[in-house]
């Protein structure tokens, strides 16, 4: 049962027939692990605090820089070279302290997140990191322990996401979109917001757009990022969306 506060505070989700009553339960009811606390970690933690998911677990090794306030919207000029993790904490507890939220100041990797996963009991993890290594890790972790993931990632003015309902066998994974290999080829140098520059409020619709689908995981609604790879581009302010067949050459795929 919802309480009278909780009613109130959700009152205009609740009032949506896509959510109502039955739908803030779930929500309550949802732990899940936010991995990469920066320019997409940042609204996606914000938007699923303030609906209420009843369990948010912060994953971020880093301190606070300078050159994050141009788009990771949960710090202040304050908590400059203070831990990621824990302020990001703070600031959600202060914009809901209805739910439980924990920081883990630490990066993911494959062992931790194989022990965490199913120790939290998480239900739903969000890769909000800009590291394609981890994002191969939380890919291959998440789909052999079959928790759902959904992951956003930006260059300059071009978003990328995509949702794996890894609950369900046989569909593809991260790896059969982007083969490792291919990837090695591609890239010699680890490309990210450093080295390539962004544009914030891009991150702003990518890591609202994660908060958005995992909403609708968790309340039962159908996502449009599901085994397709939705691209936004911020000079046009158009998406576009491919479907993703399973890759029978998939590495991550034929371990199993
Ligand atoms: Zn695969």
């Amino acid at each position: 049962m919802l309480s009278r506060k909780q009613l109130q505070r959700y009152s205009r989700q609740i009032m949506l027939p896509q959510v109502g009553e039955a739908g803030q339960q779930k929500l309550a009811g949802a732990k899940v692990m936010i991995v990469g606390l920066g320019g997409l970690g940042s609204p996606a933690a914000l938007y699923l605090a303030a609906a209420g998911i009843g369990e948010l677990h912060l994953v971020d090794g880093d301190r606070v820089e300078l050159s994050n306030l141009q788009r990771q919207v949960l710090y202040k000029t304050n908590h400059r070279d203070k831990d990621k993790a824990q302020v990001a904490a703070q600031q959600l507890t202060a914009a809901n302290p209805e739910i439980r939220i924990h920081a883990h100041s630490r990066m993911a990797d494959a062992a931790w997140l194989q022990a965490q996963l199913p120790a939290l009991g998480i239900d739903l993890v969000l890769d909000c990191t800009d590291n394609l290594e981890i994002r191969y890790v939380i890919n291959r972790v998440c789909r052999a322990l079959r928790v759902p993931v959904v992951m956003a990632s930006v260059r300059g003015f071009s978003g990328q996401l995509v949702s794996f309902d890894f609950r369900e066998a046989g569909g593809p994974c991260y790896a059969c979109l982007f083969p490792p290999q291919q990837r090695d080829n591609d890239l010699p140098e680890v490309e990210n917001c450093s080295t390539v520059g962004v544009i914030g409020p891009a991150l702003g619709m990518m890591g609202s757009a994660q908060a958005l689908e995992a909403i609708k995981l968790l309340v039962g609604l159908p996502l449009s990022s599901l085994n397709r790879l939705q691209l936004f581009e911020a000079e046009r302010l158009e998406w576009r969306a491919l479907a993703l067949p399973v890759n029978g050459d998939c590495p991550v795929c034929a371990t199993e």
